[in-house]
């Protein structure tokens, strides 16, 4: 039986962790695109030897995991060592969600990623959930919640994808501002109603 499988993206501090911890307490499966980019770079791994083979031994800490402060600033300032970086993740990506995809089991499943639409993800599911907030929204709760200044989130922004393109590509919609958590969870029970009984007929 092949997966019913929701892509859930927005911008930087848009609500995404909050939205997925209620699908998550709702016993819905979660699969977390930037925790398998950090798996598929684990010590021993393939992509940590290529990465290894290709910018040197002093990307590597001492303690055998991947330098990711050197590896950021190093792809920020070449464009040829991003895309080299990118052909070697993106298929160890999507090949390690899919299997994640292959053994959730609960009737569908939350495929959560900050880039899913900028890096293709979107292609894997069969609708995409975003969350979303309005500029200053996202600025003002990043900096509340992480030590980062405003600027730094504002370039961040600028880096993804624009949000009336994002709001576009999306079937489902949370609006996530002036809503307190309780309201947003009786958002999220009402869609979580609604894939389940749209998994339902997928697969009958
Ligand atoms: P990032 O892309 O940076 O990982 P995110 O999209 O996962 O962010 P969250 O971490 O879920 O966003 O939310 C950002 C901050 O806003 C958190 O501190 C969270 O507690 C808070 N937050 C989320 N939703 C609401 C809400 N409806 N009302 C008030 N605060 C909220």
């Amino acid at each position: 039986m092949s997966k019913f499988i929701i892509g859930l993206t927005g911008g930087i501090g848009s609500g995404k962790t909050t939205v997925t911890n209620i699908f998550a307490e709702l016993g819905i499966d979660v699969i977390d695109a930037d925790i398998v980019a950090r798996l598929v770079v684990e010590p021993g791994s393939k992509a940590l030897e290529e990465i290894e083979k290709h910018f040197g031994a002093d990307f590597i800490t001492l303690q055998g995991h991947l330098d990711r402060t050197k590896l950021r600033s190093r792809i920020f300032s070449s464009t040829t060592d991003k895309n080299w970086l990118n052909n070697l993740m993106h298929p160890i990506i999507r090949q390690t969600i899919l299997q994640q995809i292959t053994q959730a089991k609960s009737c569908y499943c939350i495929l959560v990623a900050p880039l899913l639409l900028e890096n293709n993800l979107n292609k894997l599911v069969n609708r995409v959930l975003v969350v979303d907030v309005d500029e200053s929204t996202q600025v003002a709760r990043t900096v509340a919640r992480d030590p980062s200044s405003a600027e730094e989130v504002q370039r961040i922004i600028a880096s993804q994808m624009p949000r009336e393109q994002r709001l576009r590509l999306a079937d489902d919609i949370i609006f996530n501002q002036d809503v307190d958590l309780e309201t947003l969870r009786q958002k999220v029970l009402m869609l979580d109603h609604h894939y389940r009984s749209l998994s339902k007929s997928k697969s009958e």
